[in-house]
């Protein structure tokens, strides 16, 4: 009778290792594939190649610059100040028309003179 339950006992725990061992792979394959998946996302080139309908960055360093997060198709600056925002700042709506400059890529605004605004970093 002895003998026979830690027969038993031993398969169960064989049985139960087993199932363990299976849950684990699992788990550790899955986030294997979570972590590369999510790595991708992170990869700037990709998402470009995955939104072919979004329009060419002008300027081709800022693709990859990690610097430069914001993609926007112009810049607006301000001659008074002499710096430079994008569209959504919040500088934007406090610069006069008459002061208001529009710029396509932000070399241009460099060449005019302007510095890049501190609270939008565009
Ligand atoms: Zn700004």
């Amino acid at each position: 009778m002895n003998k026979k339950s830690l027969r038993i006992l031993t398969a169960v725990l064989t049985a139960f290792w087993g199932v363990a061992i299976t849950f684990f792979t699992v788990f550790l394959v899955f986030h294997i594939n979570h972590a590369v998946a999510e790595s991708k996302d992170k990869n700037p080139s990709a998402v470009i190649t995955q939104d072919p309908n979004s329009q060419k960055p002008k300027d081709p360093n800022a693709a990859n610059d990690p610097n430069s997060p914001k993609k926007v198709d112009h810049y607006v600056g301000s001659t008074e100040k002499m710096k430079f925002h994008t569209p959504d700042c919040k500088w934007v709506a406090k610069i006069p028309e008459a002061s208001k400059k529009i710029f396509k890529t932000k070399e241009e605004a460099i060449a005019a003179g302007m510095t890049a605004c501190k609270t939008c970093n565009p």
